[in-house]
């Protein structure tokens, strides 16, 4: 609709994001040695919008015959790919940067249709850094010599890349460029509630003429993964996602020669001194919590408060979840979406449940009806949570908070790494002593100080303990896929 005032100056506003309508394919092949085939094993499922629980389209299920064929087509394009110089892998990396900003807003909308996270984080945050990465690795790839000096530098070879739901295309951009610029070949697997965005993706690469079999892409569920995992032919296995299927990814790849990187879940801690700047460390816990419905594996989940703020730091935090808005993610103005799926919203109500049982205390902060359709849970947090309750300990994955005290660093710096997690952590206090101190004692991989949930290319991220091992991002992301000299090649 057009005003008066824009008739008469000429110009209009242009269409806001979720106005755009988004053409989906009704059946969604894989993509394999450059094209989009039908899945031998004939079998499909669908994927809907967790919002309103429509159907959006059905999805290929790869099965065996789909893997090998993709292995296969992988293992092909390797010896000229890894055999490109630097700068002309570079040039396809950087001409897949450049379309995935082009193709930005239709490819946000999707991800936020398919998924479930709100458009302002999907358009504001998922895609440019998607696009970052692509950019970050593609100024790499001319450049290993740099990142590892006097070292003969071969790329491992074909990659088996699995990736969760909860920022998929960001996900496949950490997996596919490191890999790429390093001259390998990648097979990815995308979470079967979120497979859309990847599939956009591989058009990117026909687009961009990216050699056919450099990167091909198998939809479908765990047994998928795990064939593509198993499969005699992979070099590398890189997952994000459970612990559980980490666990497993670790003994089939044993004694293989494989190399295998894993990003699981955390349990991350949110420090907060009392000489805090308090308005901004509430930014920050709900940043840090309430982000993408709290399905982030770095997500700030167990809050430590030193005793003397905690009533403040309480009746702040209400305060501030009384003004986010929770509801169709394809509103500009919604802070949090749709849960995923609905296993993972009955596995947030069940720990929702356990924690009351256990003798926390719930703050429900939202009053209002929730849409009948879709899976929403409207953002929450516990007090008087021990240490040992099973909200305290185990990832939820959703925006549900646990808010414990505490009254020495020493006591903070022990609480927050009394877990079997250790992805990432955040200090506030504006003392930068304190920081210091504190950031060096505590067992996680991303330590965030005055700010939480900052991502990007440049800076490497990963966990300690049962989050997992390996980097992802910066010039550490690069180390996993290569092979220096010194290392046996053993894998076949
Ligand atoms: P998941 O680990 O089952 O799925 C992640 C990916 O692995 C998906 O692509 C899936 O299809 C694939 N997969 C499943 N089983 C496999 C197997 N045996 N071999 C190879 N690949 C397999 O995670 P989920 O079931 O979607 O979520 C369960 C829990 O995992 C969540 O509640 C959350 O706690 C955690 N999680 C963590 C992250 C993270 O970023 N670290 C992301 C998603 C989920
Ligand atoms: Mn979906």
């Amino acid at each position: 609709m057009t005003t008066k005032a824009q008739e008469l100056s000429g110009w209009e506003y242009s269409l806001a994001p979720e106005t755009t309508k988004i053409d989906i394919e009704q059946k969604n092949k894989l993509f394999i040695q450059g094209k989009f085939v039908s899945p031998k094993s004939r079998s499909w499922f669908s994927t809907i919008n967790p919002a309103t629980e429509e159907k959006l389209a059905d999805v290929a299920c790869a099965g065996k015959a789909d893997v090998e064929s993709a292995v296969t087509a992988a293992k092909k394009a390797l010896p000229k790919w890894s055999r490109l110089s630097g700068s002309q892998r570079a040039k396809y990396l950087y001409r897949i940067a450049r379309r995935i900003q082009e193709r930005s807003r239709e490819l946000a909308i999707l991800e936020t249709m398919d998924g479930g996270k709100p458009i302002k984080e999907s358009r504001d945050v998922d895609l440019p850094l998607v696009a970052q990465h692509f950019f970050y690795y593609a100024g790499w790839a001319d450049k290993m010599q740099y990142a590892f000096p006097g070292a003969n530098i071969e790329p491992v070879g074909v990659c088996a890349q699995i990736i969760p739901w909860n920022f998929p295309l960001m996900m496949a951009a950490w997996k596919l460029a490191p890999a790429l610029a390093c001259g390998n070949t990648c097979i990815l697997k995308p979470a079967e509630t979120t497979s859309l965005t990847a599939l956009r993706l591989a058009e990117i690469m026909q687009e961009v003429g990216l050699p056919e079999g450099v990167v091909n892409i198998l939809t479908g569920a765990g047994e998928t993964g795990k064939l593509l995992a198993e499969h005699k032919s992979v070099n590398k296995v890189a997952f994000t996602g459970s612990t559980a299927v980490g666990k497993s990814l670790m003994r089939s790849t044993a004694g293989t020669g494989k190399k295998l990187t894993l990003e699981l879940g955390g349990k991350s801690a949110n420090i907060i001194f009392a000489d805090a700047a308090i308005d901004q460390a509430v930014e920050g816990i709900v940043s840090g919590i309430y982000f993408n419905q709290g399905h982030v594996c770095c997500a700030g989940s167990r809050l430590f408060v030193e005793e003397p703020i905690l009533d403040e730091v309480v009746s702040k935090l209400t305060h501030r979840l009384r003004s986010l808005r929770v509801g169709n993610p394809l509103d500009k103005n919604t802070d949090l979406g749709a849960i995923n799926s609905q296993e993972q919203l009955d596995t947030v109500e069940r720990y929702i449940r356990n924690g009351t049982e256990e003798g926390a205390q719930l703050h429900e902060i939202h009053s209002e009806r929730l849409p009948s359709k879709g899976y929403w849970c409207s953002p929450c947090f516990f007090t008087d949570v021990q240490p040992s309750h099973t909200i305290a300990r185990e990832e939820i994955f959703g925006p549900v908070l646990s808010v414990m005290t505490f009254r020495t660093p020493q006591e903070a710096i022990s609480r927050a790494n009394n877990s079997p997690y250790g992805l990432a952590a955040g200090i506030w206090t504006n003392k930068g002593s304190k920081i210091f101190e504190v950031a060096k004692k505590l067992d996680a991989g991303v330590v965030w100080c005055n700010t939480y949930n900052k991502f990007d290319a440049a800076s490497p991220f990963g966990g300690f303990k049962e989050s997992g091992f390996g980097r992802e991002g910066g010039m550490q992301g690069l180390r996993p896929y290569v092979r220096l000299q010194n290392q046996s090649r053993r894998a076949k």
